[in-house]
């Protein structure tokens, strides 16, 4: 390291590694407009509105499906009444347009980002986005992107989704942002088009062309670095996109280790639309998180459409095991109206299973759906956060009153499986006292209940080790009984896309592990590598 070499943690928001110089992204002024008459601001304002709905709706048709999914969120927002009305009510009286339309913005901004909630927290950049678009408009500026230099890596307080849409990525590095959220859209346009990013690295102490390496694995920045340091980096970022390449060529090969031991890669979902070319060379669905039915704003899913949507992952299955995991509500997953409001620490509070057991119609409605859907293919059903074998019994009691509801309807359908995720200390420890029909650790939860550590919590990252003997000895006491009682045992955490970790889990003796379907294609070949 040159004496000046700096070196940042934020956290890791999209893996790869990135060379480059430094380039600041300003927040664009937006002009003043001479002011006219309420009449004539009102006028304003919807015609922006209506033109910034126009622009979003132009540029989303060009873009791949997370761009375009984000675009139509941020439309959505635009359409929203609720969100205008504010800005409305100011200039009928006497404020301009401009003023007016920032202000009610700022202050669901204000909102959003207070939120304990990391996902609605990571929606304000959304919501800063599409105000700065408006008063674009409003000013009547266009929207010209500055150049950056080539391979640069980009620094701002936040990104807004449009802003990354219009930067040429074959040319830029990575992005370094001393605020923003690994949960934000932005985020999620970086993992999928590979861009490397860092988020709260907090103030980035060099100016714009200083040199950079960006580290989006493990959420590092250093800056200054030397120029052997820079040589050196090349080398390995080549190597690591070498890796990626390998990764792609093994993709389509059933997963192996070394000394020839099949193991199974199953892929966890949200929903359908998770199921793209990269979960074709699945093992099966290890889990498929049922909340994508329940969201937020929209009415709870009757039979039928539970049904529907059931089947249509089973179809896409064809014959490989696809596991429903039954609503897995509250805690970072809060459902209005659903899960209950006001609870200290919802982590552990009324959620998963808990609430299931205390909305039985809610319950038996998603059983009798996924019994209905078994009949189509090779379905099992899996109960979050359970803490106790009696829990497990009353579950099961459901299902079996579900069948026989059924069969007395002379409606078709099938018993499933029914089996556990493994992320509660309790029920790790005392495994021996369950009987279910399969077990799939959740590590994500496992991890934080056992290190009580909040997962979410960037400063506590390095304490949240999901090798943690604690966690690793949970984990082998679950495999042990799953061999002892002849159950299948899986991971399904997000542990297991990390090629890090996959040899520990390995190591445990787990035979199936379930990750995102664009981690699918890295685990294999970390389970290639293993001996
Ligand atoms: C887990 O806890 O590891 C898990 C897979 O479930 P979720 O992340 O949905 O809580
Ligand atoms: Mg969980």
């Amino acid at each position: 390291m040159t004496p000046e070499t700096v070196r940042l943690r934020g956290r890791a928001a999209a893996p790869g590694l990135a060379a480059g110089q430094l380039a600041h992204l300003a927040h664009a002024a937006v002009k003043q407009k001479a002011i006219g008459s309420p009449e004539e601001e009102r006028r304003a304002l919807q015609q922006a509105i209506v033109r910034a709905s126009a622009d979003l709706a132009a540029i989303a048709v060009s873009q791949e499906r997370e761009a375009a999914d984000i675009l139509a969120f941020q439309l959505a927002l635009l359409e929203d009444d609720d969100l205008s009305a504010p800005a409305f009510a100011e200039i009928a009286g006497g404020e301009p347009a401009g003023e007016a339309w920032r202000r009610a913005l700022d202050a669901q901004i204000a909102d959003y980002s207070a939120a304990e909630d990391e996902y609605f927290k990571a929606r304000s950049a959304d919501l800063v986005d599409v105000r700065d678009r408006v008063l674009r408009l409003l000013s009547g500026e266009n929207e010209a992107a500055s150049a950056l230099p080539e391979a640069a890596i980009v620094v701002a307080e936040d990104l807004a989704p449009s802003r990354f849409l219009q930067i040429d990525w074959t040319r830029s590095g990575g992005i370094a942002l001393t605020g923003g959220s690994a949960s934000s859209h932005v985020a999620v346009l970086a993992r999928a088009r590979g861009v490397p990013m860092v988020v709260s690295l907090g103030e980035i102490p060099a100016a714009d062309g200083v040199w950079a390496l960006l580290d989006g694995e493990h959420g590092e920045i250093e800056i200054a670095p030397s120029e052997a340091r820079i040589a050196e980096w090349r080398k390995v970022a080549a190597a690591e996109a070498e890796g990626r390449a390998e990764e792609a060529r093994s993709a389509a090969l059933p997963a192996t280790t070394r000394s020839g031991v099949r193991i199974e890669a199953l892929i966890n979902i949200q929903n359908v639309d998770d199921l793209t070319a990269d979960a074709a060379h699945a093992d099966g669905v290890g889990l498929v998180r049922t909340e994508f039915l329940f969201e937020p704003g929209r009415p709870l899913p009757d039979e039928a459409t539970q049904y529907a949507s059931y089947r249509r992952i089973l179809e896409w299955a064809d014959v490989r095991p696809v596991t429903f995991r039954t609503l897995d509500a509250g805690g970072d997953k809060p459902i209005p109206g659903v899960t209950f409001d006001g609870e200290l620490n919802p982590f552990l509070g009324v959620r998963g299973l808990r609430l299931s057991l205390r909305l039985p119609a809610l319950f038996r409605t998603q059983l009798r759906a996924l019994a209905r859907a078994a009949a189509h293919g090779n379905l099992k059903i899996m109960l979050p956060m359970v803490t106790t074998p009696a829990e497990l019994d009353e579950a099961r009691a459901h299902l079996s009153a579900v069948m026989a509801e059924l069969e007395f309807e002379g409606v078709e359908g099938r018993r499933p499986p029914l089996g556990i995720m493994v992320e509660v200390p309790a029920a790790a420890l005392a495994i021996d006292r369950f009987d279910a029909d399969f077990y799939s650790i959740g590590s994500n939860d496992l991890v934080q209940y056992v290190t009580a550590c909040d997962r979410g919590s960037g400063e506590l990252a390095a304490l949240a080790d999901p090798l943690n003997p604690g966690v690793i000895e949970l984990i082998r006491r679950t495999v042990a009984h799953g061999e002892r009682t002849d159950a299948p045992v899986s991971l399904c955490g997000d542990m297991a896309g990390d090629p890090r970790l996959a040899p520990a889990l390995l190591d445990c003796g787990l035979k199936a592990l379930s990750v995102a379907p664009l981690a699918l294609a890295r685990l294999k070949a970390a389970i290639a590598r293993h001996e």
